[in-house]
C-alpha cells in the first residue's frame, strides 16, 4: 500500500506546495488522467464567426484536469478526485460506481476535490468517471473522463461452525431488523449537498484495530457476512470522539449494532459508531470534530467491548482508514 502524500494544491507540513502533475509522476496510486475536453467553446466561436458578426474573439474553454488520490484502486477504498479547472468554473460534478459525486473548492483557485467510494463487493474492472464543469448559470461549460482500474482484493476470511440457533437471529426479531434496516437506507439516501466535515478524520477511539474492514465471515459453510467497518480497542467507558464534523441524524438502540450513532458529515460521507453503552448525542444535534457523542460499550450482537466505525461514501462501504489517508 502506498501511502499518499498530500493532495495536489494543499500545502502540507513542510509548507511545499506540490502540483498535480509531481503527484502524478511520484505515485502509481495517483493516476494520469485520461481526459478528453469536449470543446464546447470552441462550437461558440465557430458558431459566432457563421454568424458573421467577425468578432474575433475566441473564448477560451475551461480545460478540466483529473487526477485522484488513493491508498489503493480496490473494493473499500475512499478516492478523492481532484479536478483542476484552468478557467473559473461555478460548480463541478462527477458520476462515479452510478452515483453522483458533488465537487467543493480545494485550497487554491480552480481546484475543486470530490469524494467518491468503490464499494467493498464492487467486481475489478475499469470504472469511468465522467465529470462535469458548470457556469453560475448552470450550463455544462467542460466535460472529461477519468477512468479508474479497480483491481481485485482478497479480504480475510474467518469460518465458524456454531449451532444454527447461533448462526441465526430469533424469528421474533425479524421485523425489527428489516424495520432498522431500511431506516438506515432512508438515512443514506438524504444526501446533504454541502460538506459539513473541515480538514481530516481522526478515529473515534485511540486503541488498536482488532477486526479489519472488509473480513468475511463464513458460518456452517455459508457467506454470512461482510464487516463494513473496522473495529478499535475500547474497554467499556471509553469516550467515543466524532470523526469529523457533522450532523447526528441516528442516535438510536439496534438489534446487531446496539446503540449507535449515525453522523452525515455531508456530500453523501457517513460515519457509523456502534455498540456504545451510552448516546450523549441526539437526532439533529451538529457535532464539531472530537466531539464526545457517547461512550463505548459491548451493546448489540457483539462478543466484547470495541467501537465499530463504518463509513459510507455515497452508499459504498469503505474502510474508514482509507478515508483518513485521502484527506490528511
Ligand atoms: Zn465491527
Amino acid at each position: 500500500m502506498t501511502r499518499p502524500g498530500p493532495a495536489p494544491g494543499l500545502t502540507p507540513k513542510g509548507g511545499v506546495e506540490e502540483s498535480p502533475l509531481r503527484t502524478r509522476r511520484g505515485r502509481p496510486c495517483v493516476g494520469p488522467g485520461a481526459d478528453t475536453l469536449r470543446p464546447y467553446a470552441t462550437v461558440i466561436a465557430v458558431a459566432a464567426l457563421a454568424l458573421g458578426t467577425g468578432v474575433s474573439v475566441r473564448a477560451q474553454p475551461p480545460a478540466l484536469s483529473v487526477t485522484h488520490r488513493a491508498r489503493a484502486l480496490q473494493p473499500g477504498e475512499a478516492v478523492l478526485l481532484v479536478v483542476t479547472s484552468a478557467a473559473p468554473v461555478a460548480d463541478v460534478r462527477a458520476t462515479a460506481f452510478d452515483h453522483e459525486v458533488i465537487f467543493y473548492p480545494g485550497p487554491t483557485p480552480g481546484l475543486w476535490h470530490g469524494l467518491a467510494g468503490i464499494d467493498v463487493e464492487t467486481a475489478p474492472g475499469v470504472y469511468d468517471v465522467a465529470v462535469e464543469a458548470r457556469d453560475a448559470a448552470g450550463a455544462t461549460v467542460a466535460t472529461a473522463r477519468h477512468p479508474l482500474a479497480v483491481s481485485r482484493r482478497t479480504f480475510p476470511t474467518r469460518r465458524l461452525a456454531v449451532d444454527d440457533a447461533f448462526a441465526n437471529p430469533p424469528a421474533g426479531a425479524r421485523p425489527r431488523i428489516e424495520r432498522e434496516a431500511s431506516q438506515v437506507e432512508e438515512i443514506l439516501a438524504r444526501v446533504t449537498r454541502e460538506r459539513l466535515w473541515g480538514g481530516e478524520f481522526t478515529a473515534p477511539v485511540p486503541g488498536a484495530t482488532t477486526s479489519r474492514f472488509g473480513r468475511r465471515s463464513v458460518v456452517n459453510g455459508e457467506l454470512r457476512s461482510i464487516h463494513g467497518g473496522l473495529d478499535l480497542r475500547a474497554k467499556t467507558g471509553t469516550p467515543v470522539q466524532a470523526p469529523a464534523r457533522g450532523r447526528v441524524v441516528l442516535a438510536a438502540d439496534q438489534y446487531f449494532a446496539g446503540n449507535i450513532v449515525i453522523i452525515d458529515h455531508g456530500l453523501g460521507v457517513f460515519s457509523f459508531l456502534a455498540h456504545l453503552s451510552r448516546l450523549f448525542a441526539v437526532e439533529g444535534q451538529e457535532v464539531e470534530q472530537g466531539d464526545r457523542v457517547g461512550l463505548s460499550g459491548a451493546t448489540g450482537r457483539v462478543t466484547g467491548p470495541h467501537v465499530h466505525w463504518g463509513v459510507r461514501v455515497q452508499g459504498a462501504r469503505v474502510d474508514p482508514l482509507s478515508l483518513v489517508a485521502v484527506l490528511k
